[in-house]
């Protein structure tokens, strides 16, 4: 397994879910971890459960000046960045015909707009670099669509295209880019979906369950890691069988 001894990772939405096990991943394989989200007691407070490799900082991600700040002062305080794992990202709104201006607003700004903000000011810390590697969290719907979804399969969608384009301007900086396209996986995301809803799910998937938060973080772990040295502008599909 990569080691991560000496590298500084960001973890956007490291708050929770899919992020917060992200950083617990790459912390115990030796990195020093930032997590962001948009309260700074919760940022603090969970950043402190993953130990001392592990700080926080309060970012909302829609503010791309603030993005641009807290990038540059990470980097300035460790002298880099050399691994960028972007999962904060909201899932709003519902069937077309209910959905409002502000969910598409808050869907795009956060989940597309608030994504690429990040990869510019990582990248621009990678290039002094020359080294680099970031994941953005797609997810299956962007790749199949899904009815009830539309903006945010839209928005997984645009980020499938990010990586793919990102790859391929970062790679002759030595910056590899890809996506994770997740099926269902328990955290907080999910909690209003209906059980009939996720039983019909996880009775689809090949392997009969949901995933855990973990087994993306394994995954993302790998990607972002050396042994994924020569992997860039892929959209790694984690749903246990669900696209099958
Ligand atoms: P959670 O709802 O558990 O966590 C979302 C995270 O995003 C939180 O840390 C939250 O931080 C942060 N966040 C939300 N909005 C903002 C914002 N404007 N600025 C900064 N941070 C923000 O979600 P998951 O862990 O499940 O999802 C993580 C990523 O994985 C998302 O991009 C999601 O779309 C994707 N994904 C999830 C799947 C699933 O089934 N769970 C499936 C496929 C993809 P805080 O509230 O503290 O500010």
């Amino acid at each position: 397994m990569s080691s991560f001894d000496g590298r500084v990772a960001v973890v956007t939405g490291g708050t929770r879910g899919i992020g917060f096990a992200t950083a617990a991943a790459l912390a115990s394989s030796g990195a020093t971890v930032v997590i962001t989200g948009r309260d700074a007691g919760v940022v603090a407070e969970r950043a402190a459960e993953l130990g001392s490799r592990v700080s926080g900082v309060a970012l909302d991600v829609t503010d791309s000046a603030a993005v641009k700040d807290v990038f540059k002062a990470v980097a300035k305080e460790h002298g880099r960045i050399d691994v960028l794992v972007a999962s904060a990202g909201v899932l709003e709104g519902g069937l077309i015909g209910m959905l409002t201006d502000d969910h598409v607003g808050t869907t795009l700004a956060t989940n597309v707009a608030g994504t690429i903000a990040c990869v510019q000011a990582a990248a621009r810390a990678m290039m002094r670099k020359r080294s680099g590697s970031i994941v953005l969290l797609g997810s299956i719907v962007g790749e199949r669509g899904n009815a009830g979804q539309t903006v945010y399969a839209a928005s997984k969608a645009a980020l499938s295209a990010t990586a793919k384009s990102a790859a391929k301007e970062l790679g002759r900086h030595g910056i590899r880019v890809n996506a994770v396209a997740p099926g269902v996986i328990r955290t907080d995301l999910i909690a209003e979906q209906s059980d009939e809803v996720l039983a019909k799910v996880q009775a689809d998937t090949a392997l009969g369950r949901l995933g855990t938060p973990e087994e993306v973080a394994a995954v993302i772990r790998f990607l972002v890691g050396d042994d994924a040295s020569f992997v860039t502008g892929q959209v790694l599909g984690i749903d246990g069988g669900l696209v099958l």
